[in-house]
């Protein structure tokens, strides 16, 4: 998949040019639709997910959106489409190079392949012509391939097998003329940067030798891609030319050293790297032992060892990897800095005594001159735990559309409304994670699931339908026939919804998928059946799936602590709605995962952690003229297994208290709101969402000075008490002990 990506992103390939290029935009597809490697992803998988997307997405919220949905869905299949064909193409002539067996073959290949993929191929730019003059160093290698057999295989030396090459083997050959090509630098006033083979012969007055690691230095001997050693040694005894082996390489790469370091006629500068950028630990090179007998010596010869451990001039100058240290140094030697590195010492030098002390350690680095105040008044301000908010991000003032919340949005402005307002008001959407083989993703799991049911309700509900159990009044009446029905209504759409998702995971992992899909059939076979006959003992009848509502929450403030009352829009879907002949109103939500007695602690809804049963009920209640409702959740899925599920221990119903506890929740409702409306949007309460947030790179809540400002502002004090609600203390009131 990333292979792909790389692919269309590079520069340096040229695409055809009636096709619209979006390579961030595949990738984004790439990720959230799952693919994961092989060709037929992306030329079949994808344009085909793409073509049935409305299959994955919730039923579109209204008319216009929809078609909306729809424009934009044959965009989007024209454009994978378009990749489609790219991929095709690239792929037919990936099976075109393996079928090249000689050298011609190769290179005529790669010209043709050049010139129709790389930008400026024919250019006469000197990488150009370097990259042509590769490519075309194939041509004499038959003949040569073809004379060097012939000349070993008299002698019974075995020759290199036949004379065909594959594409690995010019591959390689490629690879190793490209690594041993000298580039072209330019002048750069008198600096010069070489290779080991380039500054052969030459002499200069400084040489740094740069990342003397083991890695690097000597070169790994590697045997010529198609004069084995056995054919060299063979052709030196027949030619006697000084024909290089590589299991001798490393008396050559011995020579090439010594005539670096002897290229130096005033100073020698060796440096190496401690740590790789992950902070793995790498070696130096061995090589660095041909040092030690003409590095200055104290009275006492040092071993290497301790010479290494040595402080300089007998052991190593090292660089301090703290970069305020390792500019410090800088200084200290050279007396000159670069302004990174000026920044970086002077907040070295200043560190734990605020943006006065840094300032004063700029200017004395910096001195004479130090213009940088503004600069300064923005660390002061950040570092400043009250008052200045101007860098917090946070807009202070009211946000001017109107909040139109969701459940589920409700629910994340509580537990951190900064959360909330990088998601649900700037609508920043971070890129989704790649899929992997064996990595069935949960929102997907729980996508094809409710997708599933409301398939199978649907069927049963709908009123021209064969399996018209619920259209007419009264009761379910379940009988062995209801059941078939359902039953065959499962199996049609299980196939369709979960295909997408086998084609994926089954073509690598066949036994695990057929094994994962049986248990999660037969468990869904059984959740329907249960559910059927529960619903037909409560004399319940459903009669909607996936009821969209759009409607207004009014909830009283408290003028006491300065919470006005509000009206909140609320937008969404219930996953099924069903109604008592008495009119008593049962809403049913479908769950995939997570801790279902979670949802129905009193202290969670109270404190908005988990909002989406009350606001549920309260939505049910303006359905129905003063008829009772409830809400509940139903466990389905491998999160639940063996015991926890609806199948084995039933619905999760908000407790008969709920009533009790409104008065407190629909006052937490409103603070919630008032964030909104006033621009506020401080980060989390206690419920401390971050390990599965998105935003975590831009929030400052690890930052002191920032956390204060935030926690102590009065603004978010209403916010920081509500997040505290119990069942013994629902309300304001309660919580501040009588006190506003
Ligand atoms: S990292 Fe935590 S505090 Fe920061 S925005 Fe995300 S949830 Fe909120």
């Amino acid at each position: 998949r990333q292979d792909v990506i790389d692919l269309v992103r590079s520069a340096q390939l040229q695409w055809p040019s009636h096709l619209e290029w979006h390579p961030d935009v595949w990738d984004r597809w790439s990720r959230k639709f799952g693919v994961v490697s092989g060709h037929k992803s992306w030329t079949e998988l994808l344009p085909d997910l793409l073509k049935f997307e409305s299959t994955h997405e919730k039923a579109a919220e209204d008319p216009e959106t929809q078609e909306r949905f729809l424009e934009e869905r044959k965009k989007r299949q024209d454009s994978a489409e378009q990749l489609a064909q790219v991929i095709r193409q690239i792929h037919e002539a990936g099976l075109e190079w393996k079928k090249c067996r000689t050298a011609q073959e190769h290179r005529r290949w790669l010209n043709r392949m050049g010139a129709k993929w790389i930008r400026d191929w024919d250019s006469k730019s000197p990488h150009m012509q370097t990259i042509r003059k590769l490519v075309n160093a194939l041509e004499p290698l038959d003949q040569l391939v073809h004379a060097t057999s012939e000349a070993v295989s008299e002698d019974k030396v075995p020759a290199r097998r036949g004379a065909k090459l594959s594409h690995k083997d010019v591959l390689r050959f490629l690879e190793r003329r490209f690594r041993e090509e000298p580039i072209s630098w330019g002048d750069h006033g008198g600096v010069a940067f070489l290779d080991f083979m380039q500054a052969r012969g030459l002499v200069f007055d400084h040489v740094f030798l740069l990342g003397f690691n083991a890695d690097q230095v000597p070169r790994p001997a590697t045997e010529h891609v198609f004069l084995s050693d056995m054919v060299r040694r063979k052709l030196r005894t027949l030619t006697k030319r000084p024909l290089s082996l590589a299991s001798e390489s490393m008396g050559e790469e011995q020579l090439l050293l010594a005539q670096v370091v002897a290229s130096a006629k005033q100073h020698l500068s060796i440096n190496w790297q401690r740590a790789n950028e992950r902070g793995t630990a790498k070696a130096v090179s061995l090589q660095i032992e041909e040092f030690a007998s003409f590095l200055p010596q104290g009275e006492q010869p040092l071993s290497l060892d301790e010479r290494m451990q040595a402080p300089p001039p007998f052991g190593p100058d090292r660089v301090p990897t703290h970069p305020g240290l390792a500019a410090l140094r800088a200084e200290k030697r050279w007396g000159m800095l670069s302004e990174l590195e000026l920044a970086l010492a002077s907040s070295y030098l200043a560190k734990g005594q605020g943006a006065q002390a840094c300032a004063q350690s700029f200017a004395r680095l910096e001195a004479p001159a130090f213009t940088r105040q503004d600069q300064f008044a923005f660390v002061e301000a950040i570092e400043s735990s009250t008052g200045d908010r101007r860098y917090d991000g946070d807009p202070g003032r009211p946000i001017a559309e109107e909040p139109l919340y969701s459940a589920s949005s409700l629910q994340r402005l509580a537990k951190c409304p900064l959360q909330y307002f990088f998601r649900d008001v700037l609508h920043v959407r971070p890129l989704d994670d790649p899929a992997e083989d064996l990595r069935l993703d949960a929102r997907e799991l729980g996508t094809a699931v409710h997708l599933i049911l409301e398939r199978v309700f649907q069927d049963l509900i709908k009123p021209d339908s064969q399996m018209d159990l619920f259209s007419s009044a009264g009761p379910l009446a379940l009988t062995s026939e209801t059941s078939k029905r359902a039953e065959k209504s499962l199996e049609r759409h299980w196939n369709s919804v979960m295909e997408p998702l086998g084609n994926r995971v089954r073509k690598r992992y066949p036994v695990f998928w057929d094994a994962a899909a049986k248990t999660w059939k037969k468990e869904l076979r059984e959740f329907v059946a249960k559910d059927l006959k529960r619903l037909h003992e409560m004399g319940m009848r459903p009669e909607a799936v996936e009821a969209k509502f759009d409607t207004k929450l009014h909830v009283p403030g408290n003028p006491a602590f300065d919470v006005p009352a509000t009206t909140m829009r609320i937008r969404g879907s219930l996953d099924r709605l069903s109604r008592k002949e008495s009119g008593e109103l049962l809403v049913s939500d479908y769950k995939t995962g997570g801790n279902l007695d979670n949802w129905i602690m009193p202290k969670n809804y109270l404190n908005g952690n988990y909002l989406q049963l009350p606001i549920y009920w309260m939505v049910a209640e303006q359905m129905t003229d003063g008829a009772p409702v409830a809400s509940e959740l139903l466990g389905l899925g491998f999160s639940f297994l063996p015991d926890q599920g609806f199948v084995r221990k039933g619905a999760h119903s908000l407790p008969k208290t709920f009533s009790k506890h409104r008065p407190g929740l629909e006052e937490a409702l409103a603070v919630f709101d008032s964030l909104y409306r006033k621009g506020r949007f401080p980060f989390h309460g206690p419920a401390r969402p971050c390990n599965y947030c998105e935003f975590k790179v831009a929030c400052r809540r690890h930052h002191i000075p920032s956390k204060n400002r935030v926690e102590e502002h009065p603004e978010h004090e209403n916010y920081f008490l509500s997040t505290q609600r119990q069942s013994k203390k629902p309300t304001l009131d309660a919580l501040a002990g009588g006190k506003p």
